[in-house]
């Protein structure tokens, strides 16, 4: 049978962050590697990933056709499916439904309102589901029932590394507050004038995301306990980054800085129990 595709999205969490993170379980999957997301933001980042790409590792002297065909046949080691060719997924362009049409249930469940199922995002999803919390990985994990027969397409956002990087459904966190903005985007050009953080709280801030990613890890092993039997490929990334401070910004979205481009990736069988 083909593998169940488990791919979990850590909404906003940044390489280094989760670089410096004790991911005991991420580790058992692969090797962290820095990439880079063709987007800064979580709509459009989501959108590439159901094209069927995966962060990109920006590479030198080559074509771009090139790599994305060779992107595109990753998903014959990721899936089982022989022989995959960037032609099969036009002219859709659609991970889902090129999944759909080699037998696969298709599941999203994302944790951030703008994933919502009212967005062109649920196309060809047998199942596509908003979350009540934005920060409930444990309640996710129980919304997923693998089912014996059918190979299935997990598309799973996590909302625990967004700002304000609360955990276990909490609604509150002692880092500091954004009216208006969500945290989404903050800058302030020389000259204006307003609330700003200081060094200190933007180091609080990376550290609640790093222990936001640290206990998404200690969820794991509940999730792939499900698939104990089953051949499962799973895939860890995140859709942007977030800037602490850098060059006077935090958050992302509109921004164009490196750290707001580099993800984190990881990927590869679900370990054995
Ligand atoms: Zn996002």
């Amino acid at each position: 049978m083909l593998k169940n595709i488990i791919l979990i999205i850590m909404d906003s969490a940044r390489y280094d962050v989760v670089a410096a993170a004790k991911t005991p379980n991420m580790d058992r999957i692969g090797t962290l590697e820095s990439r880079w997301s063709y987007n800064s933001w979580t709509f459009p980042a989501h959108h590439v990933f159901l094209m069927g790409l995966m962060p990109h590792k920006s590479p030198a002297n080559v074509h771009a056709s090139n790599v994305y065909r060779q992107e595109y046949a990753q998903w014959q080691t990721r899936t089982g499916i022989e022989k995959i060719d960037f032609s099969d997924f036009t002219p859709q362009l659609s991970l889902p439904l090129f999944l759909q049409k080699h037998g696969y249930r298709n599941e999203a469940l994302v944790s951030m309102p703008v994933l919502n199922p009212a967005t062109n995002l649920n196309q060809y999803f047998h199942r596509y589901e908003l979350m009540e919390k934005h920060n409930d990985f444990p309640g996710m994990i129980d919304l997923i029932l693998p089912i014996p027969d059918q190979p299935t397409f997990y598309f799973l956002n996590l909302g625990e590394s967004h700002y304000p990087y609360t955990i276990r459904g909490a609604e509150q966190s002692n880092i500091p507050h954004l009216h208006g903005v969500h945290g989404t985007l903050k800058h302030f050009r020389e000259g204006e004038t307003g609330e700003w953080f200081s060094d200190s709280q933007f180091a609080e801030m990376k550290l609640a995301q790093q222990r936001a990613v640290e206990e998404i890890d200690l969820c794991l092993p509940k999730l792939f306990h499900k698939f104990a039997g089953t051949s499962a490929h799973v895939i860890i990334t995140a859709d942007h980054g977030e800037l602490f401070g850098e060059a006077g910004y935090f958050g992302h979205g509109p921004i164009q800085h490196p750290k707001v481009f580099e993800v984190p990736f990881t990927e590869g069988q679900l370990p054995g129990e």
